[in-house]
């Protein structure tokens, strides 16, 4: 089997990223979107989708390279290619793009690529990618709700009654207003918790930017850092998530000694090289590969062993398109212990519309993992053409 061809298609949609004042839904990346392309000579594609700057990862997957290697595109490097042989293609792709890649959007592009050709590879082997990578070890797991802060405590309530209702045992609130006030911080957080009762999971994730999602004010010192771990430990929190800046490895490690919440990080790291410093300095209790970011499914597998030997969890950052959702999915299964996996209540119509996928919701909070051949997500073709403008 050889790889023919390797398209990136930019989406354009209508809404743009946004929390609310009151309880209606917040909206993630609704105004671009990127989806890969990996067609065969068999008949077999896979596809996946990246969260990234997508015009310009356009240009690196499928743009003018350079004859150097090192500066090469990444379609160039995959035509020809037997789709199956998923880590030499990762090796050279990364090889191939080194000057001006190894993290960010040259690893967002290889991390799309690199689950599409796992999608190929467990196709053509006619089994569903959890298998392909080893085996089933469940068939359900727990789906938490993960949405942005709300500005009022009224709003938080309403907002997670809602998740109740619809059959959630688990939510995560993040980013939005949170950091701007620290009284009102712990308003919505205490407001939330009494909304959700005593038995349902809480997560938090502050954001690591100063004073949230603006960008503005100031970074939190680690006493600072511990303080707000401390006091959200007040109201049986989770896990308190992605809230140091991502180089500070060291500042990781020092709050996670120090704080009563377990610490979950990871969306912001990527390669095995990176996530085995990130794991053996300590840094969190929970380690968060983002599949569309890390280096896609070879990297994360690898990182599923590097958590075990840890003796720490995972659970992969997926806030994106049900493509990322079905990808998680699939190496949840695989892990010796699942805890959640995390589900966008958020998408906007351009997310939402792009794959259709039947992950529905028990009554008991759990979402069942496809078995069949890939990962059981379906791109919906129509939607695609009518949003694409390359
Ligand atoms: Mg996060």
């Amino acid at each position: 089997m050889r790889i023919t061809d390797v398209e990136p298609i930019l989406l354009r949609g209508e809404t743009s990223y946004h929390a609310t004042a009151g309880a209606a839904e917040a909206t993630d990346n609704g105004d671009w979107q990127l989806l890969v392309k990996v067609s065969t000579d068999e008949g077999l594609t896979g596809w996946a989708d990246a969260e990234t700057l997508a015009p310009a990862a356009v240009a690196i997957i499928a743009g003018q390279g350079m004859s150097i290697l090192g500066f090469r595109t990444l379609k160039d490097l995959l035509i020809g290619e037997d789709p199956r042989d998923t880590a030499r293609i990762w090796d050279k792709l990364y090889v191939g793009s080194a000057y001006y890649g190894r993290r960010g959007i040259g690893m967002q592009c290889i991390s799309a690529i690199d689950n599409c050709l796992w999608s190929i590879r467990s196709q053509a082997a006619g089994v569903s990618l959890a298998r392909m990578l080893g085996g089933r070890r469940r068939d359900r797991v727990t789906a938490y709700a993960s949405t942005l802060f709300r500005e009022t405590p009224e709003a938080m309530a309403a907002a997670a009654r809602g998740y109740v209702e619809r059959g959630f045992q688990a939510v995560k609130f993040g980013w939005g207003v949170f950091g701007e006030d620290p009284g009102r911080d712990r308003e919505l957080v205490s407001a939330a918790r009494a909304a959700l009762g005593p038995a349902r999971h809480l997560l938090v994730d502050p954001g690591w930017y100063p004073a949230g999602w603006k960008g503005e004010g100031r970074p939190r010192s680690r006493r600072e850092a511990i303080a707000m771990c401390e006091w959200l430990a007040e109201y049986g929190v989770g896990w308190v998530e992605d809230f140091i800046h991502p180089e500070r490895f060291d500042e990781y490690a020092a709050v996670r000694a120090a704080s009563p919440v377990p610490v979950a990080a990871g969306e912001q790291v990527a390669t095995v090289w990176e996530f085995e410093r990130f794991i053996r300095q300590g840094c969190v209790d929970v380690i968060q590969p983002d599949l569309s970011r890390c280096g896609g499914i070879t990297v994360a597998a690898q990182v599923a062993r590097l958590a075990e030997e840890a003796g720490i969890d995972l659970v992969p950052h997926s806030w994106l398109t049900h493509l990322l959702t079905g990808y998680s999915l699939q190496l949840i299964a695989t892990l010796p212990r699942a805890r959640f996996v995390e589900f966008n209540v958020s998408q906007s119509p351009l997310t939402k519309g792009i794959a259709r996928a039947s992950f529905d919701l028990a009554p008991d909070g759990t979402v069942g993992i496809p078995d069949t051949p890939g990962i059981g997500v379906e791109v919906d073709i129509d939607f695609v053409n009518a949003h694409r403008v390359n």
